[in-house]
Order: structure tokens, then C-alpha cells, then sequence
């Protein structure tokens, strides 16, 4: 069976690489770089906590199991550092909605710990305790957080080693070949066209561009601001969330830094300046948790479009009235997406429906030409 896959992110590339363990003849077209779009500019947490309802908490949690498992398949998983994260809120009045999410996690199976002070000093020593004054601290212990590019370069080489797949990166596609319903062939911009039995669409924010001959997914999509500094002489181990500042290693000494807060204060992609004014937003948030971040300690800041579908879940599935088109698109990819690659690939390769899709298929928003999958 012919695979193309379109988009080499997270998604892209573990889709591509369970395709082709699948047995599946598999051929990957990307405009950029390898995981050059929002997976290089992801926050990167693998995760679940607060996700509802309750099947996206569940395709989340096992996405994370999967990283487990492929992080056991490959024996060295240089992108993966499962170091579970910390939590707390400054105000009071977050506290009811924490503890209220906390015991729906814990109700749902998920890794829930209740930590003192004490304990955080021992796991934490560098976290400022007056940043925490008397807030509850929660450890969730199965969270952790992967390197986007290195897991789809090391997804993307050994598809290529072991299954002989075709990567083509700085390749964009421009068309679907569609004949009489049925997808048959890919053409990329610059005039080549690769005939495929499936056609398989993971290109995150981009699925909202329409390519010529399929339909757009509908898309919610909204800027995210990443800040990462200069190496740090800190031993920070594992991330951490206070209110709305998400902070975590980023290997090297280097951290990165994300605050919901700052990343309205740009409505498109563009260049940010490491000394201006959102980088000096983020940095003043960490350092009253982490006395040894310093006021000139950024070295980059970047601007990128988070692939949300429009209802902030999941999009997997056929794409009704289409035949042999598929689309695979998230957000939260990093958690979800080694699940989601074998999903796919037992739904488009082994031609059988995977139960953890179910609520996630694209009719919900595309009418099909011939009246199929439209829900009621
Ligand atoms: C600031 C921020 C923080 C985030 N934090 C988290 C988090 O903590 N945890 C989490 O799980 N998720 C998080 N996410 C979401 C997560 O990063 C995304 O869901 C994930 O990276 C999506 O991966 P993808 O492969 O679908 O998309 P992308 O990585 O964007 O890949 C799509 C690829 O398709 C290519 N492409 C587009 N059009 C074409 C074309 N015509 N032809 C060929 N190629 C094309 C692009 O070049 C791109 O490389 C965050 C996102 C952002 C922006």
C-alpha cells in the first residue's frame, strides 16, 4: 500500500513511522524542515491533566503511555524525560478549581500527589518558597516533556532505515488528485506527483489553507510565544506551573518559558526581539520563582501558530465523500501523538476502525459531496 503522508511535525512523523512498521510504502512530503512548524515551538508538556472531556482526557493519557513504550521500542529515547511536574496557584480562589480538578484526575486514574513544602525542597531546591506562601502543591508524577524535533528525526530515520520510507523535506504540496471521489494523487508545487492509495494530511495550522481539491479542516487556531534562555547555572529538573507561567528545562541549562498572558500580546507570526518587551514579561514572572534567572537571560523568543481544530479537540479520520483521504490534526500533538501514529496507521494501513478515535472523526465538521458521514 502507497502512503503519502503531508507534514513532518510530531504528528506527521509518527504517523509516517507507524505506517511504515505496518508495512505500508511510505512516502513523507514537508514544506520546511523536519518539524519545523509548531512542533519546534511547543511547550512540549506531555500531559492530560484538566483535558475534557473525559475520551480527549483518555487519548491523551495514552499518548503519554506510548511515549513509554516507545521510548522502551527505541531502547534510547534522547526526546523523552518523564520527570512528572508541579503545580500550584497563587490566589485563593484558584484553589477550589484545583483540588476539584485534581480529584476528577485522580477519579479518572491519573497520577495525583498531594506535596508539603518540605518535599519540594527536596525535589525542587531551587524553586523560591515565597513564590508559594501557603498554596497546595500538586505533583503529578506520569507528566514529563519530549524534544519535538529530535523524537521526529530519530521517528523519521529509522522509518527510512528499517522500512525504506522517502523523506522529503523543503517539498510543499500544492493538490489533491481527486477522480471521481477517489484520491489518487499528490502534486507538489513544484510539479511532482505522487500516486498514493492513501493520502494522509498532517499539517497542523495549515490544514486551514486548503489544499486545491479537498476541503479545510475549520480551525481555532491562536499564537503561542515561546521564551528560551541562555544556558543557567540552575539544577531545575522537572517543570513546573504557578497561575499561568508554564516553565521547564530545555536541556543544557537552558529553560523555556511559556504565559498564557503574553502570548495575547501578538495577534500573528513575527520576529520578537529577545530584549523587548514580552521576553522581559516572561523572564520577571520566573525569576520570582527561580532567584537565579537573570533580568538579560533570554536568547530567543519565538512566535508560532497553535493547531487547534475548531472545537479544541481532535481531528482523526476519512474525510467523508473523499475516499483514500485522511487527516490527523491536534492540538496537544506532543502528548497525544505516538498514540496517534498507531491509531492511524491501524485505521489507514491495517483497515480497521481504532476505538480511541471515535469522537474525534471529521465529519463532525465537513459535510460530505454525497451526503455520507454528516452527523445528525
Ligand atoms: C506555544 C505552544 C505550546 C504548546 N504546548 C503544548 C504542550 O505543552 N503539550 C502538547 O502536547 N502540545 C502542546 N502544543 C501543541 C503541539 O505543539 C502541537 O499540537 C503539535 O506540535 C502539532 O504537531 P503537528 O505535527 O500536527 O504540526 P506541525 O508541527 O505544525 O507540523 C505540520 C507540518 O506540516 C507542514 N506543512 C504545512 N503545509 C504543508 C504543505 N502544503 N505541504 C507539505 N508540508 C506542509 C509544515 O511545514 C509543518 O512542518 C503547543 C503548541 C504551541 C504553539
Amino acid at each position: 500500500m502507497r502512503v503519502v503522508v503531508i507534514g513532518a511535525g510530531i504528528v506527521g512523523s509518527s504517523v509516517a513511522y507507524e505506517a511504515a512498521k505496518a508495512g505500508a510504502e511510505v512516502t513523507v512530503l514537508e514544506a520546511g524542515k523536519i518539524a519545523g512548524g509548531a512542533s519546534a515551538t511547543s511547550f512540549a508538556w506531555t500531559n492530560a491533566t484538566g483535558k475534557r472531556p473525559q475520551p480527549y482526557f483518555a487519548l491523551n493519557v495514552a499518548g503519554m503511555r506510548a511515549h513509554l513504550d516507545l521510548a522502551r521500542e527505541f531502547g534510547h529515547a534522547p526526546w523523552f524525560h518523564q520527570t512528572g511536574s508541579i503545580e500550584w496557584y497563587s490566589n485563593e480562589s484558584d484553589w477550589p478549581a484545583q483540588l476539584d480538578n485534581a480529584d476528577q484526575m485522580r477519579d479518572w486514574g491519573y497520577g495525583v500527589e498531594w506535596i508539603s513544602k518540605s518535599r519540594l525542597a527536596e525535589l525542587e531546591p531551587e524553586i523560591d518558597h515565597s513564590a508559594i506562601q501557603n498554596s497546595p502543591i500538586v505533583y503529578y508524577p506520569e507528566e514529563g516533556w519530549v524534544h519535538p524535533v529530535l523524537y521526529a528525526a530519530w521517528l523519521l530515520r529509522a522509518a527510512k532505515e528499517k522500512w525504506d520510507a522517502d523523506i522529503r523535506p523543503f517539498t510543499s504540496v500544492k493538490s489533491i488528485d481527486v477522480r471521481n471521489s477517489v484520491a489518487k494523487a499528490v502534486k507538489t508545487v513544484d510539479g511532482s506527483i505522487y500516486e498514493a492509495d492513501a493520502i494522509i494530511n498532517c499539517t497542523g495550522s495549515w490544514a486551514a489553507h486548503v489544499l486545491d481539491g479537498v476541503p479545510a479542516i475549520p480551525m481555532a487556531s491562536n499564537m503561542g510565544i515561546l521564551g528560551f534562555t541562555l544556558p543557567i547555572a540552575t539544577t531545575l529538573r522537572r517543570q513546573f506551573h504557578m497561575d499561568d507561567l508554564d516553565v521547564r528545562p530545555d536541556g543544557a541549562g537552558r529553560l523555556v518559558i511559556h504565559k498564557i498572558s503574553v502570548d495575547s500580546l501578538v495577534t500573528e507570526m513575527q520576529p520578537l526581539d529577545p530584549a523587548g518587551a514580552e521576553a522581559s514579561l516572561l523572564l520577571q514572572a520566573v525569576r520570582k520563582v527561580l532567584p537565579a534567572v537573570q533580568p538579560d537571560d533570554m536568547e530567543s523568543i519565538r512566535t508560532i501558530v497553535r493547531p487547534i481544530p475548531g472545537d479544541n479537540l481532535t481531528c482523526s479520520g476519512w474525510v467523508p465523500g473523499f475516499e483514500g483521504y485522511y487527516v490527523a490534526i491536534t492540538h496537544s500533538g506532543v502528548s497525544i501523538a505516538p498514540h496517534l501514529g498507531k491509531a492511524v496507521a491501524q485505521e489507514v494501513v491495517g483497515g480497521r476502525l481504532h476505538d480511541s478515535l471515535t469522537d474525534f472523526r471529521p465529519d463532525r465538521f465537513l459535510a460530505a459531496k454525497n451526503g455520507m458521514g454528516q452527523r445528525s
